[in-house]
């Protein structure tokens, strides 16, 4: 036994959470003391902005459902000019982590509070984390501004989600309680809410592939969702994160297919620096070996294995594995331009869709085993 020693700092948001809770949203908007909100969104989900909105009745502003993927600097200015335009005091997000980026973006320079109405599961509304892309650079960043003041999480919101995107939104869900486990400066409380963040997506994924009209499925994940988003919020992540902030950034790949591809092999490479992690995510799982336990949770429901299948170029690996030991995150393994050969063989791995078991070899994991 080792003797505890941690700082705890709950982020301040509040969450309603249950199927119908989009009913709550007048009072919600009200009790913040807000009038006029503006209804965000992506043009895919306008709909929903105008149902959100008429729900708000006098309390709506409008609807501004051009939220775009990485939050290019661009949209963030025109949407800053809505803003003023219709005297907003209030950003109503619905929608992924696109529209609540646009969202943060704008709160950062406005001030404006926050609600969120998550439809992925991807938890950025737990988190005071932003990017915005401007140059073909995302800049990210944490501000208490951005976080927002109330989440409502209503899964029946969730149900039009594609079991594809449903699949790799969750895996980037449970990649946040993964890195969580071993992060830098964790504590009690948040391992248990990735713990449980795990076992919670690990138990819908089947389910929700299965049925994806499943209401009890679908709240698991977001319930699940909502541990590992809190997760992301409360403590630095690693070599995952880093490698899927270089992959999405600079080569354009999707952001919830990158995620579900790179964990396995994230994983694996942290094998043995972290061993009573992986022994936590393995349990969680209820698998023997996380990494691969990780590969057949998204493999075995549809999930893309390779970076091959979403896009990456097999010659742009090496300037990948440049720029994550360039500037990398901290790490329980260290990574650093000493490290490039080895990371360069994990992206390898991640490119052609390895299992990695079959690289134990090579990231030496140690412990043997899988599902
Ligand atoms: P997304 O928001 O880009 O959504 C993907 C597509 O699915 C969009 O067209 C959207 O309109 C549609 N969609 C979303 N929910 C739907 C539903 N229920 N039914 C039908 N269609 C739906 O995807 P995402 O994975 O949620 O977000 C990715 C972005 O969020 C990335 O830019 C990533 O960097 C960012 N992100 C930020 C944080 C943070 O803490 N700042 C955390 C996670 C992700």
């Amino acid at each position: 036994m080792h003797e505890h020693r941690f700082v705890f700092g709950g982020l301040p948001s509040r969450v309603v959470f249950g199927a119908g809770s989009l009913q709550d949203l007048g009072q919600e908007v009200e009790s913040l003391g807000a009038t006029r909100a503006l209804v965000l969104a992506t043009p895919n989900q306008e709909a929903l902005a105008q149902d959100v909105s008429l729900r708000l009745g006098s309390r709506s502003v409008g609807v501004y459902a051009q939220a775009i993927m990485h939050v290019p600097i661009d949209s963030v200015t025109r949407a800053l000019e809505e803003v003023r335009r219709c005297g907003a005091d209030c950003l109503l997000a619905a929608g992924g982590g696109s529209t609540i980026g646009l969202a943060k973006a704008i709160a950062l320079e406005s001030g404006l509070p926050i609600v969120a109405i998550p439809t992925t599961y991807a938890g950025s509304e737990m988190t005071s984390i932003y990017g915005i892309t401007e140059a073909a650079r995302k800049r990210t960043g944490k501000d208490a501004r951005v976080l927002p003041r109330t989440v409502i999480y209503d899964v029946n919101l969730t149900l039009s989600l594609p079991v594809s995107v449903s699949v790799t939104s969750a895996m980037n869900a449970v990649a946040h309680a993964a890195e969580g486990l071993y992060a830098q400066h964790s504590n009690p409380v948040i391992s248990m809410m990735a713990e449980q963040g795990i076992e919670a997506i690990a138990r819908a994924i089947p389910a929700l592939y299965r049925d994806p009209l499943d209401v009890g499925a679908r709240s698991f994940a977001q319930y699940g969702a909502w541990l590992c988003g809190t997760v992301l919020g409360n403590v630095g992540m690693a070599l995952h994160h880093k490698l899927c902030h270089v992959l999405g950034g600079s080569f354009n790949l999707p952001h919830a297919e990158v995620h579900s591809v790179v964990l396995p092999h994230a994983l694996a490479f942290n094998s043995n620096a972290a061993p009573s992690s992986m022994e936590q995510i393995a349990d969680s799982l209820g698998v023997s070996y996380a990494p691969a336990g990780m590969f057949d949770l998204a493999t075995r429901h549809g999930a893309p294995s390779g970076l091959k299948d979403i896009g990456m170029r097999e010659s742009d690996l090496d300037l990948a594995a440049d720029l994550v030991v360039s500037q990398p995150y901290w790490n329980p393994r260290p990574v650093g331009v000493g490290q490039r050969d080895e990371i360069r063989t994990l992206l390898q791995h991640a490119f052609n869709g390895v299992r990695p078991e079959a690289m134990a070899e090579g990231f030496a994991p140690g412990r043997g085993g899988s599902a």
